[in-house]
């Protein structure tokens, strides 16, 4: 008798732990159901559909933007676009962090993190208020980084995070301004495999996004578009370069060393 009453303790102690622990993920995650805000203009083309808060003109900038690379984009990726993609721009980075992560999200002081995209669909910062650590064209661009995510998932769901950025980052023009190479360690091939949850973080952390870039930079060097394009669209190392990741890995380490330090 008294163990039952042990055990039944234990269970609702474990039932009220369990239903705060859901009870926080809703609250977090509530600004996530919509990407929408209330009051949202929106502005329509023929490669996005840019919605957008308060600031206008930085909003038609982004669209004009979008509208006159989207086309050219999505052909290099080879990819047939059929509908525009929805751009959300948020006037608060903030905002736009909670629309991915939750609440929590702003909590995190990710102050690089102005945009990103769920499956083809993508969220910005407004260049208007490009946070601390960006400026209006930094935001500008990274509509255009956002936007070629937006068509890799479209293109090859399972391409690696490594890859999805390093094609983001050299088609909207992100090449690393300083010799990343000298100030930070190369990313061993491992680190270029980084995926989950965390992967924004961590892939942030080794300089992802400046050696990702120069590493579709020296696919494009060494065996040209074409063979990126059809790399893109399934991953296969083999097929599109005729050689394994590995070795590609080491030639590509030795480029980097050579074109990126002082
Ligand atoms: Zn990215």
């Amino acid at each position: 008798m008294k163990k039952r009453s042990i055990l039944s303790k234990i269970l609702r102690a474990a039932a009220f732990v369990l239903a705060a622990l859901v009870l926080l993920a809703l609250v977090n995650f509530f600004p996530t159901f919509s990407l929408k805000t209330p009051g949202m203009q929106q502005l329509t083309g023929e490669y996005v559909t840019v919605f957008y808060e308060t600031e206008q003109a930085a909003a038609e900038d982004v669209f004009s933007l979008a509208e006159t690379r989207g086309g050219e984009l999505a052909d290099l990726l080879g990819l047939q676009q059929t509908k525009p993609v929805e751009i959300f721009i948020y006037d608060q980075q903030s905002v736009m962090q909670t629309k991915k992560y939750g609440l929590v999200a702003p909590l995190l002081h990710l102050d690089w993190y102005i945009g990103d995209n769920i499956g083809a669909r993508v969220l910005l910062t407004s260049p208007a208020n490009p946070g601390p650590a960006h400026t209006y064209e930094d935001n500008r661009t990274a509509a255009l980084h956002e936007l070629v995510h937006a068509y890799n998932s479209l293109l090859n769901p399972k391409m690696t995070y490594w890859v999805d950025n390093g094609l983001a980052g050299y088609l909207s023009g992100q090449k690393p301004s300083y010799p990343v190479a000298t100030y930070a360690p190369l990313p061993t091939l491992e680190q270029t495999h980084v995926a989950g949850p965390l992967a924004p973080v961590t892939f942030a952390n080794f300089s992802g996004y400046e050696y990702s870039y120069t590493y579709v930079e020296y696919l494009a060097n060494a065996y040209g578009w074409d063979a990126v394009k059809s790399f893109a669209k399934d991953g296969d190392y083999q097929t599109a370069f005729g050689i394994d990741e590995a070795s590609i890995y080491q030639s590509w380490t030795a480029f980097v060393k050579d074109a990126y330090s002082e």
